[in-house]
């Protein structure tokens, strides 16, 4: 299966930032040793343009990402120091998204080790999050004509707030989120469906709540392609997460969300999102088991073919 990493675009962070950005390595490390790749599969993926960009975002808010003239309060919500080096982290990692969608509709999945940065709305960042690259990569293969419909499926565990803003009145793509209803963002957008959880769920209530609004979703969206948030922050060990969900009942959630919609024939990015787990290795075993369970979805001809190349 193709997966894009963009790990190695280090984001300069104070020590102590809180920010767990050693999962990234440790998690592009895991999908390596685990051969879940064929050769030339595990991918840096290119910078998204501003064109690209400016499909999600205000020309203003770009402007002043690019420059580093936001204001102090700006760059506070947003959680990072302002670098170059962020700004092309984040073209990096929204271009990791739009790789997947694009290598997920030739062979059905596909995956970015980065991205689910779903709290950037148009016209400002926050939580970790500049640009939003599932709006950027659902309009970017809309407009290359790719595809008509798009389907977000959000389970991390914190809203998809900028998301629902950025593509609210948008019929063309279908926001879903499942998130803990008393976690941040304090102040919820709508997206197009939204399943709040109480606080301490566990694993059998959860996967019914997901199963619910899955199939809701997928019935309305008639998506021609899914980009899924597989967050590993619902999970029981996480620092933010308010939920009690095990690495068992996420595996099972991977299961239904990449079943459900290679059942109905959609294609599917996964993209990784938030995780805050007290023992960062958690956190990616959590994130690995999503990328796993894709790998195995990749349909037998795919893997045949890559033989061949190989032989
Ligand atoms: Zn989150």
């Amino acid at each position: 299966m193709k997966v894009f990493y963009s790990d190695h675009f280090v984001l300069p962070l104070p020590e102590g930032h809180r920010f767990p950005m050693s999962k990234y390595s440790m998690l592009r490390e895991r999908v390596a040793e685990e051969g879940i790749c064929g050769p030339g599969e595990l991918r840096t993926p290119r910078a998204v343009t501003d064109e690209e960009i400016l499909r999600a975002h205000d020309p203003d808010y770009l402007g002043r990402v690019v420059s580093g003239t936001l204001t102090p309060k700006e760059m506070r919500r947003i959680g990072f120091p302002w670098s170059e080096r962020m700004v092309e982290r984040s073209r990096r990692a929204s271009g990791g998204t739009l790789g997947a969608c694009l290598a997920a509709l030739q062979e059905g999945f596909a995956a970015n080790l980065a991205g689910g940065t779903h709290h950037a709305f148009s016209g400002r960042g926050e939580g970790y999050c500049v640009f939003n690259d599932s709006a950027i990569a659902a309009r970017a293969v809309q407009a290359a004509g790719l595809v008509e419909r798009v389907l977000v499926i959000d389970t991390d565990v914190h809203q998809g707030n900028g998301t629902a803003e950025i593509l609210r009145g948008d019929d063309t793509v279908f926001t879903f989120s499942i998130h803990g209803a008393k976690n941040f963002p304090f102040r919820k957008e709508q997206s197009d469906l939204d399943a709040p959880l109480p606080d301490g769920i566990k694993d059998t209530s959860f996967l019914a709540a997901l199963a619910r609004g899955l199939e809701a979703a997928l019935d309305a969206a008639g998506a021609d392609l899914a980009i899924y948030l597989a967050g590993a922050d619902p999970f029981v060990g996480d620092r933010l997460g308010r939920l009690s969900v095990s690495k068992a009942g996420l595996a099972e959630r991977d299961r239904v969300v990449l079943e459900s919609c290679r059942d109905r024939g959609i294609p599917v990015a996964v993209t990784m999102a938030g995780g805050y787990a007290r023992k960062v290795e958690d956190t990616v075993d959590v994130h690995l088991q999503s990328i796993r369970r894709a790998a195995d979805l990749v349909p037998r001809e795919m893997t045949d073919q890559k033989r061949t190349h190989q032989a």
